[in-house]
């Protein structure tokens, strides 16, 4: 295994702690056929710590959701008859806003990450336009809604505000190829591309791979600033497998939500999540390992940056 050096220590517990000390947080996605996903998110923001967890899925796989983990919460939005989030006549982003204002725990959100599992139809188009615009959530955009970003050119458009210091972007290679053009197998000209958004956007960029790399602004508030970038020492090709992308989302999520900003959430996740790879692959080798054997780790990897 390589280094244990952890970035910053694991946030601390109080002995007079409450669970809402620990962050509300949302996790949007899922499908039929993709339930799974989401549910990886979700149960790997609770063993990340989180207070509460909700995941907010289309209603044909809530039962599958549910049913993952007694401690996720779910909230159905209508979906489509293949499983997708739906479009509805009110308009999905009125939808989202009043269950956002009927729902206490997703309108507190202290954190919200979305995109694993959810497809690229219309109901999540306009989820992640809507996301897009609550510029005062810190939120991750992971997956599917990375596809949607760069499909529909929304780092572009006006209205939507152009600085996001409140955003982390979790892209594997092949998706900041599509958001940026730069081929998967030019490692370089990838970070070199993650680095214009960040100066553009103020956005966090956790580039995975081996080793993931996190750029992120060094002041979010100068226009067109100076970009910082860490390089994770943590993970194996093991972890080259469905759904460990899944489990760092919910990681990341959790982190924002217990109130860590976006570089450090994002440094302390891929390290912790890297850890929890490593540990995963020596108990069960890196062929044999998957998320299961990942989101079981995650405590003993929390345990040794305590
Ligand atoms: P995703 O493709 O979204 O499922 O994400 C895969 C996750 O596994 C990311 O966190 C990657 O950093 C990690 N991963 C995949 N391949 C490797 C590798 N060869 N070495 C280290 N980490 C990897
Ligand atoms: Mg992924």
């Amino acid at each position: 295994m390589k280094s244990t050096q952890a970035p910053l220590p694991f946030p601390g517990r109080q002995s007079d702690s409450h669970k809402g000390d620990f962050g509300r947080v949302v996790l949007i996605g899922g499908s039929r056929g993709m339930a799974g996903s989401i549910s990886l998110s979700s149960m790997a923001a609770l063993h990340t710590g989180s207070g509460l967890v909700t995941a907010v899925v289309p209603d044909r796989c809530l039962e599958t959701v549910a049913g993952f983990h007694p401690g996720i919460m779910t909230l159905p939005l209508p979906a489509t008859p293949a499983g997708e989030f739906a479009q509805t006549t009110g308009g999905v982003p009125d939808m989202i806003e009043s269950v956002v204002a009927s729902n206490a725990t997703v309108a507190k959100a202290d954190a919200i990450g979305c995109g694993p599992g959810m497809g690229t139809g219309a109901g999540s188009v306009r989820i992640v336009r809507w996301l897009l615009e609550q510029t005062d959530r810190c939120r991750v955009f992971d997956a599917d809604a990375i596809n949607i970003i760069a499909q529909h050119r929304f780092l572009d458009r006006p209205p939507l505000p152009r600085r996001q210091a409140s955003v982390v972007l979790t892209p594997h290679p092949g998706e900041l190829a599509r958001l940026t053009g730069v081929s998967p197998s030019d490692r370089p000209g990838q970070i070199e591309a993650a680095e214009t958004l960040v100066r553009r956007h103020a956005f966090t960029i956790v580039l995975k791979g081996g080793p993931t790399e996190v750029l992120g602004p060094v002041d979010p508030s100068e226009e067109a600033g100076t970009c910082q970038r860490h390089t994770n020492t943590t993970g194996n090709p093991g972890m080259a497998t469905a759904g460990s992308g899944d489990v760092l989302t919910g990681m990341m999520t959790s982190l924002l939500g217990q109130g860590l900003g976006p570089w450090d959430a994002a440094r302390l996740a891929v390290y912790v999540h890297g850890l929890a790879g490593d540990l995963a692959a020596k108990a069960h080798s890196q062929p044999a390992m998957t998320c299961v054997e990942l989101l079981g780790r995650i405590g003993d990897a929390i345990a040794t940056t305590e």
